[in-house]
């Protein structure tokens, strides 16, 4: 196939590297002419495991090209959507105008027989609106919604086997099995694996996403909720979890106590749904997702205070060790970041913060330069009065006491993604507190 890939981000530069990967000829178009000319070197933008060998394969290839120029798309015959819809500024509705632009630099070189397949997530409507715009400008040519659920850390594994595809193709019966055919040639080795496929209409195909983004969320949060109910009554939420994990209908996978979830998807996916059913009037069906997101964000204020708390009541000029900057291990990825929000309130209170990360240190810096960022661990710790352990990198993971007890000034840590040994610390003669385990 010849497909063009509009928004070369954490999705679109993965998707466009996996699909050469899989044998199409593919052309990755974006704005940004830093990411391009990146990924024009085979070199790519951002930290994803397994990115660099599939860019550098598929451009020797010459399966893969990349460009600012949108005319290149004009060569292929399925053009994937992948631009960003962050949360608008003062509002919790997505930000449509990048898809929007996307698709209006993209309709003058669109042909009949064309299928544009939207990969970006939206609110519910956007591809029954797109697909007018389509037929209007090209007629002929057939709009999909195609939505990813590819994770952070896992991402070209997820693009190049999926544990499901979603088609969202047009209720015109003809049209509807031109778009199902193109998509299957596309995905022709999962589907030949035998991954599971929905083809269904385009509201179901985009509410699919942002409901599998609500639930999980949900289950984060409830966890988390228990979390700060084992806190006041001196109960132990991983084992709890693991208890209640057993049962099958409620499985133990995101049932992990800790400072909450973050991320260029959750957080704006959970209030760009619930702003979207508030325009549909059904505000009250997703009032719950408000709950979700205040007992997500109530953890990094939990964090923050026990900081204080462990410091004997303020922060001020106290040396704090941030391990961890990304929103999740195996990823750069800083947006809306859980470990990196707690590291600028406690800078915020006057607290001497050193935060390092394997891979986010550039990214958090771009965003937050007024924080103080050391490459290594043992620079991190170097005199710290508190140690906060905030991404779990595998890395730090394996910390024991021994690694850094004489580096610190304080024997305090602060283990935010229940990770840690607690016996192990605490027999060090650590103050170790955990997210809801005594
Ligand atoms: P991102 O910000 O990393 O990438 C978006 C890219 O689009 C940027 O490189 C930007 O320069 C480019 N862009 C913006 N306007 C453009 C235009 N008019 N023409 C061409 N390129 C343009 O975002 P992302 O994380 O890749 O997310 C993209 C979409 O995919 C979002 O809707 C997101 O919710 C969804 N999604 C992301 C993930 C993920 O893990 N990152 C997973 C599933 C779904």
């Amino acid at each position: 196939m010849r497909i063009s890939v509009i928004g070369c981000g954490y999705l679109g530069a993965v998707h466009a590297a996996s699909m050469a990967e899989l044998g199409h000829d593919v052309v990755g178009i974006d704005v940004d002419e830093r990411k391009i000319s990146s990924l024009s070197a085979g070199v790519a933008p951002f930290f994803e495991p397994g990115l660099p060998e599939i860019l550098s394969t598929a451009s020797a290839s010459g399966r893969l090209t990349f460009t600012t120029d949108m005319s290149a798309a004009a060569i292929a015959d399925v053009h994937f959507i992948a631009v960003g819809t962050p949360q608008k500024a003062g509002s919790y509705s997505a930000d449509m105008t990048y898809v929007d632009a996307a698709l209006d630099s993209l309709l003058p070189f669109l042909k009949a027989g064309d299928l544009v397949v939207g990969k970006s997530t939206v609110p519910v409507g956007t591809a029954a609106r797109l697909a007018e715009r389509v037929h209007e400008a090209a007629p002929g040519a057939e709009l999909a919604w195609n939505p990813e659920f590819l994770r952070e850390g896992f991402a070209v594994k997820d693009t190049i086997s999926p544990d499901r595809l979603v088609y969202g193709v047009s209720d015109d019966a003809e049209s509807g099995a031109r778009s199902k055919a193109l998509l299957d040639e596309v995905y022709a080795k999962a589907i030949g694996e035998g991954t599971p496929l929905v083809v269904t209409d385009y509201a179901t195909a985009e509410l699919v996403k942002v409901s599998a983004n609500a639930f999980l969320a949900t289950k984060i949060s409830f966890i988390n909720a228990i979390a700060e109910i084992a806190e006041v009554t001196g109960a132990n939420v991983t084992e709890l979890a693991d208890a209640i994990g057993f049962d099958t209908r409620i499985g133990r996978r995101f049932l992990n106590a800790g400072i909450g979830f973050g991320g260029g998807c959750l957080p704006k996916d959970i209030r760009a749904f619930g702003a979207r059913a508030e325009e549909l009037g059904r505000g009250e069906s997703l009032s719950f997702l408000k709950e979700v997101d205040a007992i997500n964000l109530r953890r990094r204020q939990r964090v923050v205070d026990l900081v204080v708390e462990l410091l004997g009541g303020q922060a001020f000029e106290k040396r704090v060790a941030v391990l961890g900057l990304a929103f999740k291990p195996d990823s750069d990825d800083i947006r809306d970041s859980p470990a990196l929000d707690i590291a600028v309130q406690l800078n915020g209170l006057g607290a001497d913060v050193l935060a390092t990360d394997p891979e986010a240190i550039a990214n958090a810096h771009a965003k937050h330069p007024q924080l103080v960022f050391v490459e290594s661990l043992e620079d991190a710790v170097r005199d710290a009065e508190v140690v906060l352990l905030l991404t779990e990198w595998a890395d730090y993971r394996r910390l024991v006491p021994d690694d850094i007890e004489s580096l610190v000034a304080g024997k305090r840590i602060i283990d935010g993604r229940n990770v840690l040994d607690s016996q192990q610390w605490r027999s060090a003669g650590w103050d170790y507190r955990a997210m809801g385990r005594p």
